[in-house]
């Protein structure tokens, strides 16, 4: 994929996959309304049949058309076996409707699978990936060490000195700069608001306003800020002022740091 390059992106989530999980419930729903209106034929079956038989009128004509049997042929009524032909024109009617359900209910899967595959096809451009390789994780997220006024608020990645430094997704770089105890900090801010910073860097490799995609370097490892050996410090924000465990978000994308 070429760097820099510009389209809409969309950080895959469990909301995706919630949309699908409605869409089957959805084809569900159709099968349902199939299944009641096999059971209102045969209501409005009786009720036109009962009529036909007070009006004194052949059976397989009511003013709606004559009935066919599955095989298309007239069904044939006299007023002999007028009974077992009322019952076969009901299953004929009856078989119609199941008929018509089974067809709407491989319409509404087909579209579903079509959409699924699409969605498969977004993931798969959104994939995310580790925002270094030839690490030891040295800190976790929530750990306590007086190197940190709070608890750890990322995921620390030791690596030698100068070692890449990625994005792990589709974003915009909305920060560089020096920050403190974080050192040279670069942070990417993806379509659904959420931030990844990358911290402690020895030098930078994009500019603020850079659009980066997963796997575009972003700087290189080194020991800015309060450090005690080269490493990247890793945060996810879903919000500016709420870090998340980078371990379990790297996980829902299928990572394993
Ligand atoms: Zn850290």
């Amino acid at each position: 994929m070429p760097k820099n390059q510009a389209r809409a992106f969309t950080r895959p989530s469990a909301s995706l996959i919630a949309g699908i999980s409605a869409l089957v419930v959805a084809a569900a729903g159709a099968t349902s309304v199939g299944a009641q209106a096999v059971d209102g034929s045969r209501e409005s079956s009786q009720v036109a049949t009962q009529k036909a038989e007070d009006n004194g009128m052949h059976a397989g004509t009511d003013g709606l058309g004559p009935y066919l049997t599955r095989d298309g042929k007239p069904i044939q009524v006299s007023r002999g076996n007028g009974r077992a032909a009322l019952n076969e024109l009901r299953q004929a009617r009856l078989e119609a409707a199941a008929e018509r359900q089974v067809v709407e209910r491989k319409k509404a899967l087909s579209k579903l699978a079509a959409l699924a595959e699409e969605r498969a096809d977004e993931l798969k451009l959104e994939e995310w990936v580790l925002p270094i390789s030839g690490y030891d994780i040295t800190a976790t997220f929530g750990a306590s060490s007086s190197l940190w006024s709070t608890t750890h608020t990322g995921l620390d990645f030791a690596a030698t000195y100068g070692t890449p430094v990625a994005s792990v997704a589709t974003g915009i770089v909305t920060e560089v700069g020096s920050a403190g105890a974080y050192g040279n900090r670069v942070i990417v801010t993806h379509e659904d608001g959420s931030e990844t910073w990358y911290c402690h860097l020895d030098s930078y490799t994009v500019s603020t306003g850079d659009q980066v995609s997963p796997g575009t370097q972003v700087g290189a490892v080194g020991m800015s800020g309060n450090t005690t050996g080269p490493h990247l410090h890793f945060e996810v924000r879903p919000s500016p002022d709420v870090p998340v465990d980078p371990y379990g978000v790297l996980a829902e994308h299928g990572l394993e740091p």
